[in-house]
């Protein structure tokens, strides 16, 4: 059966990557070797890597004074890392959900938080940049609530340097890169397999801190030896690089926003539409990556129903976060509409049996 992989991350992938990656693994370039036996020092390795930070910075246009690294770790250590390497006394987080509160934990090791935040998740604090405290070293925004599907699509200009953790909707729109200071996320939602983490980072914004940092947990040893201070992690690195290629391919980032734009549209129109289902985020605060839905209260008990249904259909990872509870159906780049498509058409056939 085809399956709709509406996963939340790790999540689909373009199949081309995928498919490039299965014969990169049993010989790379007619080397002989696998990807997964190459040095990271070799010259095969070196030309990948190379060419996956200059096609990530033809895509996002991104100036120059950045750069761009492969780390480890995942989201949750840049949480870490982006306190070592910039608080000296104070930052203002904005707390749009379960992972910005997880940022915030981190950052309160390295001094005082200013947590600017709403009574729920459901809606993006509005007018929140006056909150900022003009004395703080930086600002911190989460732009794409990947648990309630919430979505920040605004670049900001500040006095300081904005630090966004995009891990749920990187590449799927234009930023205008020159008005962060850092921008990190988890590989693993939109571009390759979990194991590596993307992070732009404005070289003049670091050394400012007075504490000492660990070699691995600063910036600059990285920026140093251009991400091979030590062993990043290889395949995941290589099908990145596909995956950007595809999104070359298909129209860079402003194609991406086309796409993403198309298919949440319709996928929301349908919740709208339809007696069962509703929305459960702020309309102007909708993402277009995580698109969030619960039955309407007078079908709440069918939710099982229409997921067991849903599930012998062929939809994968439609589930909503444990702590929300519903669907979440995550319309990641790689998405086909086809599988929009097909949700709704599941979503229409259960309406008529059951409404
Ligand atoms: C998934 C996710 C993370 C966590 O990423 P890891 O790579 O697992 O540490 C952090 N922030 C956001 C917005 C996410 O969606």
């Amino acid at each position: 059966m085809k399956k709709h992989n509406f996963n939340a991350g790790p999540s689909i992938l373009p199949q081309q990557a995928l498919d490039k990656t299965a014969e990169a693994i049993k010989d790379l370039d007619g080397t002989g070797l696998s990807l997964a036996s190459v040095s990271h020092r070799s010259k095969e390795f070196d030309a990948i890597i190379k060419e996956a930070q200059q096609l990530m910075k033809d895509l996002l246009e991104i100036p120059e004074g950045y750069h761009v690294l492969f780390l480890g770790g995942g989201a949750s250590l840049q949480f870490a890392m982006v306190p070592y390497n910039l608080m000296n006394k104070k930052a203002a987080y904005l707390n749009t959900g379960n992972w910005a509160k997880k940022a915030i934990k981190e950052a309160k090791f390295f001094g005082e938080v200013k947590d600017i935040k709403n009574d729920d998740y459901y809606s993006l604090p509005k007018g929140w940049e006056k909150e900022v405290p003009s004395d703080a070293d930086y600002v911190h925004i989460t732009t794409n609530n990947t648990i309630f599907g919430t979505e920040l699509r605004q670049d900001f200009d500040f006095n300081m340097p904005v630090v966004a953790d995009m891990s749920s909707d990187f590449m799927s729109r234009p930023v205008d890169v020159s008005k962060y200071g850092i921008i990190y996320g988890g590989a693993q939602k939109n571009l390759a397999p979990a194991g590596v983490t993307f992070v732009i980072v404005r070289e003049d914004i670091l050394g400012k801190v007075d504490r000492k940092i660990p070699t691995l947990l600063d910036y600059n040893t990285h920026i140093e030896k251009d991400s091979l201070f030590h062993t990043p992690p290889v395949v995941p690195i290589y099908t990145l690089l596909q995956t950007l290629k595809w999104i070359k391919e298909n129209g860079g980032v402003k194609g991406m926003e086309k796409r993403a734009k198309e298919k949440a549209d319709m996928l929301y129109s349908e919740i709208e539409r339809n007696k069962l289902f509703k929305g459960t985020v702020a309309k102007e605060d909708r993402s277009r990556m995580n698109i969030c839905f619960v039955m309407n209260e007078e079908y709440q008990d069918l939710e099982k129903e229409f997921f067991d249904f849903a599930t012998s259909k062929g939809f994968v990872g439609i589930k909503g976060h444990r702590s929300v509870g519903g669907f979440r159906a995550s319309n990641y780049n790689a998405l086909p509409k086809e599988s929009v498509e097909a949700l709704i058409d599941i979503m229409k056939e259960f309406e008529k049996q059951k409404a």
